[in-house]
């Protein structure tokens, strides 16, 4: 059995601990590898590790980050489907999507090799005579990314790209279901250039967690998962006087206007809400059909369900795979049952016709007639089950999101400009679409939720994410000048 350590110190290290967790091969239900899960003292050890390094790290020129991070960059370009067969061989994902993880990722690597750039302070010459004041970024230390089983290689990405360029040493922890990704990032590095400890990986579960929330070498945790972990992540790690980051689940709606063009929604919620199995923090999960445009868009929307492909995500026709784990299918199929309990229509069930054999399949779902205070709107379900609401107005389309404990994604379909215009005044959440069903900001934007979807102040990559990864210091200054120094013990002010 394949067994999947650690890399501290620019080595590949075997687990220590005596613990493990099986990682499966979704589409067939094997166990195929073990992942070793550290104890407190491997934890440790990668912290020490980095703290080693960053003294060093941080003194190295920007223009030699700045080569690493290219170097990088073509590293990562040319092993795009070594990385996509992990993500498949662990997550389930199809290759086509898999590859578009890895080139969303790879677009965090582009933007943090601008890091001079991004990098620049300002400058104020003469702000008191013969003083001036200016303002630079300085690194933080040694700083964790805690990140989730559904993007085993972009959310990574998203941290570790500016982390490292900004001058920080970072630690790892993957989600122990699909670890193998992180330990390729480690390989490039070391190939790029990118000196032992400043990038690091733990395997891990709770433990190497809650050692990382604890530890004083650490200066700031980016966490991305589920709400419940994310809060307690903030509270932990702020309690311990960290800087946190906590992204958590979701409920993105899709709000379908009358004048929307049907087909062209109905092809935006089949593909946002089946793509990777509905496994996606930005998946629709809850179609918003106003002023009667419901039976249509069911209608289209499970004309399309019949003709998606599900299978393996190794075999080139498949588009749908199956879902992470066993516990995983059965959970999002039990939400079937639960929905005809709740007086809602299932229109296609998924649990029909799935692929033969042991794989951890489930075809896209449709229910109807969902509403708020059910178990089927209110949970995340994180799979590939799609409610359609039915709502009478605008207003009450806005109401409805806006209840929503949650805030991360949301889309509007309409042809009319005016009424997106005012949707995206008055809708209380992170990331909005018009006419786009996955508004993921490209890299040089920042991403992050609202409400019970993000825990602290910044959003994650982009601007934010350099923000996160640094902390200003300004200086102000005065060089020699015999014929204005004299002694003045009242408050500095400006002159
Ligand atoms: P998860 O919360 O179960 O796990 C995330 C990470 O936390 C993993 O590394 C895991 O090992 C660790 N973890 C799990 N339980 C823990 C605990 N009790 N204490 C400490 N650490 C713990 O999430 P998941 O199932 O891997 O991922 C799916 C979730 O992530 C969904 O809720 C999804 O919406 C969310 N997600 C959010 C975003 C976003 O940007 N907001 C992006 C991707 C995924």
């Amino acid at each position: 059995m394949t067994r999947i350590g650690h890399w501290i110190d620019g080595h590949l290290v075997a687990g220590t601990s005596g613990r493990r967790s099986p990682v499966f091969n979704p589409a067939t239900g094997e166990h195929t590898k073990d992942v070793d899960l550290a104890s407190s003292a491997e934890v440790d050890a990668a912290i020490e590790a980095a703290s080693g390094a960053f003294v060093a790290w941080r003194s190295t020129s920007l223009s030699t980050r700045m080569h690493i991070l290219f170097r990088f960059r073509e590293l990562l370009d040319h092993h795009r489907e070594d990385i996509a067969r992990l993500i498949t061989d662990e997550h389930g994902k199809v290759g086509s999507d898999a590859l578009g993880e890895v080139a969303r990722g790879i677009e965090n690597v582009e933007f943090a090799c601008g890091v001079p750039h991004l990098l620049k302070g300002g400058y104020s010459e003469q702000a008191s005579t013969g003083v001036d004041v200016y303002s630079i970024r300085q690194p933080l230390g040694v700083v964790a990314g805690i990140t989730p089983f559904n993007f085993p290689a972009m959310v990574p990405m998203w941290m570790f790209a500016n982390a490292v360029a900004c001058g920080n040493c970072f630690v790892l922890k993957p989600s122990e279901k699909d670890p193998s990704p992180s330990l390729l990032f480690a390989e490039l590095w070391q190939e790029a250039g990118l000196p032992n400890g400043v990038f690091s990986v733990v395997q891990g579960d709770r433990e190497a967690v809650t050692r990382l929330l604890e530890h004083p070498d650490i200066a700031a945790i980016s966490f991305v998962g589920s709400t419940p972990v994310a809060r307690h992540i903030y509270e932990t790690a702020t309690q311990n006087g960290k800087r946190v980051q906590a992204l958590g689940g979701a409920k993105n709606h899709m709000v379908v206007l009358p004048d929307a063009d049907i087909e062209a929604a109905a092809d935006a919620a089949v593909s946002a809400g089946y793509g990777s199995a509905g496994e996606r923090c930005m998946a629709i999960s809850a179609v918003v059909a106003v002023g009667g445009v419901g039976d249509r868009l069911v209608e289209a929307i499970s004309h399309r369900i019949a003709k998606v492909k599900v299978g393996p995500g190794d075999q080139p026709d498949s588009e749908m795979g199956p879902l992470v784990t066993r516990e995983h299918r059965d959970r999002v199929a039990s939400y079937l049952d639960q929905a005809t309990r709740e007086g809602a229509k299932v229109v296609v069930d998924g649990r029909d016709d799935v692929p033969a054999g042991d794989g951890f399949f489930l075809r896209p779902s449709l229910v109807d007639g969902v509403r708020p205070g059910t178990r089927v709107y209110d949970d995340e379900i994180f799979g590939p089950l799609l409610s359609v609401l039915r709502v009478d107005t605008y207003d009450e389309a806005v109401q409805l999101v806006n209840a929503n404990p949650y805030g991360n994604g949301v889309a509007i379909f309409t042809r009319d400009g005016g009424a997106a215009r005012r949707f995206q005044f008055d809708v209380q959440v992170g990331m909005v679409g018009v006419n786009i069903p996955i508004p993921v900001p490209v890299a040089y934007y920042s991403f992050g939720g609202w409400k019970a979807s993000l825990f602290g102040d910044t959003h994650m990559y982009g601007p934010e994410g350099i923000h996160f990864y640094t902390r200003t210091k300004v200086v102000t200054a005065q060089w020699p000048d015999p014929s204005t120094s004299r002694v003045d013990l009242g408050f500095p002010r400006s002159r």
